[in-house]
């Protein structure tokens, strides 16, 4: 079959989907007539990112009237006759609890679409399904571990091929596109060394040529980056960090306006089936109704402890687009509402940062982020691991860095943790 027939299947597979100009007379028929995720029927526009992560998607149940969006948790839909359902057949297809979530995340990206997937990393597999074998995708060097892992391991296997640049230099995206790329993936800041890729120039360079833009906004979250607004084409996230904020779900997104391409990644998701279980969709949309409360507070934990640790004795380096001392600072502010609660610390060598990590208290050394509890990471062997060791010290991914993802404490208990765990380093560590 080619390609264009398998989208026009695609597209035809897709259930029914509302009309964008009728669309502020659908508010009270959320989940039991529409198959598919297509945001605009909730008036957002007008309304701020705390109403809209409260309410979008969110209709109160119409069979019950229930306020929080049900767990709707079955895998087949009673048929009332031939050909005749309430819009939903099979919950790999389409789940009432699923499409809440995905209709709330598209809203706050300022997407159309939205698909969720069962973690970050099949969103990300989903949306590298955009090209295929012999296609080219320039990516940003300094990308996560199992992103970097899923594009070198697997999918180069099938013939796309890759290449890793630093994509905060506009010009290295420029000379990295050949005739075949068709997309260029990045991630900002990065992670974990917090490099700012310029969106607008990106998005610029990258349609000159034909290609799609993909933005991992994982670490900024909708409510202090939205990549869409820059000229981006696609977002993906794992919902696992800020999204779902409390550490107890695994899941993934992809956020998009293109309708080809939207139609392409739901068929994806319904033929590969990676998606994400109604319970954790249901944890994801608990999540997000907080989310601009506790980016807010990410936001400002994030500065004092990259602050403090900016003027700390044992620390020789320290990675925060919100510090003036960053290089891109005026491009951070630009772009980004916030600059969150990522920092990194080169504390100069690995015993020092053993040291620290084995000394804090309140603060929990574990991989991933984003959550309402300080997290503490050793990038060189836990989620940077995967990557050779001479990426990782050109990227300046040291065996002394260390990453906070800093929570939602008490900001003085955060820094009086990390103050007496940094304490601890003795001057020839
Ligand atoms: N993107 C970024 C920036 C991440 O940090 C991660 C995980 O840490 C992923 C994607 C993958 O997400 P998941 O673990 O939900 O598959």
């Amino acid at each position: 079959m080619t390609e264009g027939a398998r989208r026009q299947k695609a597209r035809s597979h897709r259930s029914q989907r509302i009309d964008t100009k009728n669309a502020s007379k659908l508010t009270s028929v959320f989940c039991n007539t529409y198959s598919r995720c297509l945001v605009s029927d909730f008036s957002h526009s007008f309304m701020g990112f705390a109403t809209t992560a409260i309410h979008a998607g969110q209709e109160p149940d119409s069979a019950t009237g229930a306020v929080t969006v049900p767990i709707y948790q079955t895998s087949t839909y009673a048929q009332e006759g031939l050909g005749k359902n309430k819009g939903y057949e099979y919950a790999r297809t389409s789940n009432p609890t699923r499409l809440a979530l995905e209709r709330n995340l598209a809203a706050l990206e300022g997407a159309q679409f939205g698909y969720a997937f069962a973690s970050g990393m099949s969103a990300i597999d989903a949306t590298l399904r955009l090209v295929k074998g012999g296609e080219h995708v320039v990516v940003s060097d300094n990308t996560y571990g199992g992103t970097f892992r899923l594009f070198t391991r697997i999918l180069a296997n099938y013939g796309v091929e890759f290449d890793f640049v630093n994509t905060s230099e506009v010009s290295n995206v420029e000379s990295a596109i050949k005739d075949n790329t068709r997309m260029v993936f990045i991630e900002t800041p990065t992670n974990p060394v917090m490099m700012v890729t310029d969106l607008s120039a990106v998005s610029e360079v990258a349609h000159a040529a034909g290609a799609r833009v993909v933005c991992d906004n994982t670490f900024m979250s909708p409510y202090l980056q939205r990549p869409l607004d820059f000229g981006v084409d696609i977002v993906v996230h794992s919902t696992t960090k800020f999204l779902n904020g409390h550490s107890d779900g695994i899941g993934g997104a992809v956020l998009l306006n293109n309708e080809d391409d939207a139609s392409w990644i739901q068929f994806v998701q319904n033929s590969a089936g990676a998606i994400l279980s109604p319970f954790d969709s249901w944890l994801v949309l608990r999540g997000t109704k907080t989310l601009a409360l506790r980016m807010e507070q990410h936001d400002r934990s994030g500065r004092a402890v990259a602050a403090f640790l900016e003027d700390h004795p044992k620390v020789k380096k320290i990675y925060y687009p919100g510090s003036p001392s960053h290089k891109q600072y005026e491009l951070a502010k630009r772009q980004q509402k916030g600059f969150g609660g990522m920092v990194s610390f080169d504390v100069g060598s690995l015993e020092a940062a053993r040291t620290v990590l084995e000394s804090v208290r309140l603060c929990t050394l574990a991989e991933s982020l984003g959550g309402v509890e300080t997290l503490i990471c050793h990038p060189a062997t836990m989620t940077h691991a995967s990557v050779a060791l001479e990426t990782r010290e050109r990227l300046g991914i040291t065996d002394g860095l260390v990453r906070i993802s800093v929570g939602i404490e008490d900001t003085d208990d955060i820094i009086a943790d990390l103050d007496q765990a940094l304490t601890t380093i003795t001057s020839d560590k």
